[in-house]
């Protein structure tokens, strides 16, 4: 089912939640909401589900827009942070809820329970909860519990999953596997999902489409390439980097030794800032010690190390696979790519 939302403006009483916000999340893709906390990511996922009404514009389902009433036709499965599971129900019944209110004519009893025990089981053996089906929400760990409240989104064939920081209370590689395997049922299923997160590797890692926000409104949409090689402004160049940015002022960056961003934005006299991702910085030894930054620090996990490192008052930070030595002085230099911005933190073209 594809979603629209034209010019949707959400207020708490005085607090702006979502400002002329529109955008389309496609038929069958994966796609996430991504943004720091509290710029309107669970308002709009409420506006979806029908929970919450905007207070300007209209959302569409499938090009046609809906009411309070049409809400009660549209297939949700809502997945939350915090489970949300019954606690007097076993697993097999907390995944089995949303279909024994589901009426089906010309079926028996008997028969429909025994077409929601098979429902259950299948969707139980797609989350690898078989065996889990028969315990209560307390004997279950968080990530199992987890399993057991995706499962009953997915048990009605939702034609919307949508999902709320769905990982936030797992451990990270709890969620990480549990995130790949959302991500394998979706594109099994083929269903509409809306994912939010506030972390920008798990929106990398699953989404078929990332819409980051800030303050209620969308700054930039596209595949996590998009928003990564062609940045619109520096709040999405600053926020889709793993390590963060390094900004440099333009007319500083040869006297900190960068002089090819002096080169590269010579002519863009708009440009006023320079962002240099970590992994585009190269380090060599400085000769006989020379000039150069000051390593301060440089933390190795086995694959690379994260550099901090400092030239008077400029402090940057560097991504490379071998680690210095504290108080080492190395010199810096620059990969073509990187990106120039107005002072106010718009993209410049070059
Ligand atoms: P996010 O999901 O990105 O953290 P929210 O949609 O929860 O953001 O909140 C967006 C803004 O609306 C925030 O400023 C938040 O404080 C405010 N907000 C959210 N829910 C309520 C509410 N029920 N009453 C008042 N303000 C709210």
């Amino acid at each position: 089912m594809e979603i629209t939302l034209k010019n949707i403006k959400k207020k708490y009483g005085s607090t702006v939640a979502l400002s002329q916000f529109s955008c389309t999340f496609s038929d069958g893709e994966f796609s996430s909401l991504l943004g720091p906390s509290g710029c309107g990511k669970s308002t709009l996922l409420q506006l979806v589900s029908g929970i919450l009404k905007p207070d300007e514009g209209e959302i569409l389902m499938d090009g046609v827009p809906v009411d309070e009433a049409c809400f009660e036709n549209i297939n949700i499965g809502y997945v939350f942070q915090d489970f949300s599971l019954y606690p007097d129900m076993k697993g097999f019944d907390n995944i089995a809820f949303p279909l024994t209110n589901q009426r089906k004519h010309g079926c028996s009893r008997k028969e429909r329970k025994a077409q929601i025990a098979a429902k259950v089981t299948e969707i139980a053996r797609l989350l690898r909860i078989e065996e889990l089906l028969g315990r209560y929400p307390r004997e279950l760990s968080g990530g199992q519990q987890q399993r057991v409240a995706i499962g009953r989104a997915l048990v009605k064939e939702p034609d919307i999953l949508l999902m709320d920081e769905p990982f936030a209370n797992l451990d990270k590689k709890l969620a990480n596997d549990l995130r790949d395997e959302i991500r394998e049922i979706q594109k099994k299923l083929r269903i509409t999902t809306i994912f939010v997160t506030h972390n920008q590797g798990d929106a990398i890692a699953v989404s078929d489409r990332i819409f980051l926000m800030e303050s209620g409104h969308l700054m930039q949409e596209g595949t996590a390439d998009d928003l990564y090689t062609a940045p619109a402004n520096l709040f999405v160049a600053d926020f889709i980097s793993q390590f963060g940015i390094n900004l440099i002022r333009r007319d500083e960056a040869a006297q900190y030794g960068l002089s090819k961003v002096t080169e590269l934005f010579a002519k863009e006299k708009n440009c006023f800032f320079v962002a240099l991702r970590p992994e585009q910085l190269m380090l060599e030894p400085a000769e006989n010690g020379g000039e150069g930054y000051t390593v301060l620090s440089s933390a190795y996990n086995g694959l690379f190390a994260v550099h901090t490192l400092q030239k008077e008052a400029v402090r940057l930070c560097a991504v490379g696979l071998m680690p210095f030595s504290p108080g080492e002085t190395v010199t810096v230099s620059v990969k073509n790519k990187m990106f120039g911005f107005t002072e106010n933190g718009n993209k410049i073209n070059s």
